[in-house]
């Protein structure tokens, strides 16, 4: 398999295939993130990837489900992922979910009618980087989308049949405010209806703008 720069992936994805479509994140610029900042935004070669898919047939034989690294990879066109998601499908005919991570701006710029191909493609699954469902403090995370657009946009995924798990962090308003942050979440999260929610917990890490 073919990697560049470093990989992440959420660790209930330890036993998923990690395929890699894209290098870095498309963003690259929330306040507090500085994962990818070593390497520059790029797209993985469709002929690389088919590699990778041979390789994985042969090593892994029935996989199940398939981790699309990097940062944002839903970043990618419908296009481009229907092309990843057949490839897959071809040589990995047992797999049953592939998933990534997600913006709310990468929901945005797909269709309903793409967003629902792309579920029918086993594309069923996503870890979306919502954060926090309170307004000023999305703000200044600098994710790129408003408050209104998670509302929007997680509804969407629902409609499409693509599940998701809604990535929180703690912390993330500041300090005295956890408690109108939580409750801000919670209302976002209970019209949302995510699978699953998963907890991180704030950081302000060396470089980072929020540092
Ligand atoms: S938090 Fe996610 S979207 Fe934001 S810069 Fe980091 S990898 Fe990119």
């Amino acid at each position: 398999m073919d990697y560049t720069g470093s990989l992440y992936r959420p660790p209930y994805e330890a036993n998923s295939l990690l395929l890699q479509v894209t290098v870095g994140c498309a963003h690259n610029n929330c306040s507090f993130c500085t994962m990818y900042k070593d390497v520059k935004f790029g797209t993985a070669k469709l002929e690389q990837i088919e590699k990778d898919l041979q390789e994985a047939q042969v090593m892994h034989g029935k996989v199940r489900r398939v981790f699309l690294v990097n940062g944002d990879a839903f970043v990618l066109s419908a296009k481009r992922l229907k092309q990843i998601a057949e490839l897959i499908i071809q040589y990995l005919p047992t797999v049953e979910t592939i998933t990534m991570y997600a913006s709310i701006n990468n929901i945005k710029s797909k269709t309903d009618e793409e967003l629902s191909e792309l579920s029918d493609l086993r594309i069923n699954d996503l870890w979306v980087g919502v954060e926090t469902g309170h307004k000023k403090t999305l703000k200044y995370l600098n994710k790129g989308f408003e408050l209104e657009d998670s509302y929007t946009q997680l509804k969407r995924l629902n409609r499409a049949g693509i599940q998701h798990i809604d990535i929180i962090m703690y912390g993330s308003a500041g300090m005295g405010k956890g408690t109108e942050n939580a409750i801000a979440s919670a209302k976002l999260i209970n019209e949302s209806r995510p699978t699953g929610i998963a907890i991180m917990t704030m950081g302000a890490y060396g470089d980072s703008q929020l540092a």
